[in-house]
């Protein structure tokens, strides 16, 4: 029984991460920005409304945000635990899922920080490529698929996010910036921080969480 969330800016790898602790603890990964991306793709209301924030960069609103994970987190694949990617990113939505936890009887086990420089994240956002059809992730330099533009796990075809272009990731790095001070203290000053250096290889990144959760070797 494991619910974790994990933190840290655009591009420090929460989505690659979040997937890997998820498959090896047997838990789902639930990244708002994946529901988000798959509303938009099936131009459902909620995803016309969250696309005109999504591609400026800017937050959906808290109320459409809360809303949707709290369904989220109803459902009874999540009875044993999750790892929830992308979500809290306001203390106001920290708060909301302590509600939302309490109400479900349950509660954060940690909070997973991935610490990385500026430079390298602007790095990593511009070589990312998406799956279209799984959402799997790849980076053209650090994880390139074996055959260029398609996905080794489904053969859809790769993409590059609309918002990991150069001026829209720069609005993003700073609205992490803003919101990140607080929503740290708030997960620091209740035991649940842990902070993991994710400028390093994908594999000792993850070590690093096995073992802060006290499940390495
Ligand atoms: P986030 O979900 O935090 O935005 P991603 O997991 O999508 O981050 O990673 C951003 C990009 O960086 C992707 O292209 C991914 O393949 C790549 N990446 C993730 N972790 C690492 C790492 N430790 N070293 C190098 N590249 C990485
Ligand atoms: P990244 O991992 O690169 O930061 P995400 O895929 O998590 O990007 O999020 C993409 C976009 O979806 C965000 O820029 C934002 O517009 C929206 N979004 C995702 N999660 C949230 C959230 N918890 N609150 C508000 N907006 C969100
Ligand atoms: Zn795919």
């Amino acid at each position: 029984m494991m619910h974790l969330i994990m933190l840290g800016p655009p591009g420090s790898g929460k989505g690659t991460q979040g997937e890997m602790v998820a498959q090896a603890l047997g838990l789902p990964h639930i990244a708002t920005g994946d529901i988000f991306r798959q509303a938009v793709k099936e131009s459902t209301k909620m995803g016309r409304k969250a696309q005109l924030y999504m591609e400026r960069g800017e937050l959906v609103p808290d109320e459409v945000v809360v809303g949707i994970v709290s369904e989220r987190l109803k459902k009874p694949d999540c009875k044993g635990g999750f790892v929830l990617d992308g979500f809290p990113r306001t203390v106001a939505q920290a708060e909301a899922l302590n509600g939302i936890l309490l109400g479900l009887g349950k509660k954060l086990d940690g909070a997973i920080l991935l610490e990385v420089e500026r430079e390298i994240l602007v790095e990593r956002l511009s070589g990312r490529r998406v799956c279209r059809q799984c959402g799997a992730t790849y980076h053209l330099e650090h994880t390139p698929p074996g055959e260029p533009d398609r996905c080794d796990k489904c053969g859809g075809q790769l993409y590059q996010r609309k918002d990991d272009g150069e001026e829209t990731v720069r609005r993003r790095l700073n609205v992490y910036a803003e919101e990140a001070g607080p929503l740290e203290a708030y997960y620091q000053e209740r035991g649940l921080l842990r902070i993991v250096p994710a400028n390093q290889p994908i594999k000792m990144v993850f070590a690093d969480i096995l073992r802060k959760l006290g499940r390495g070797q």
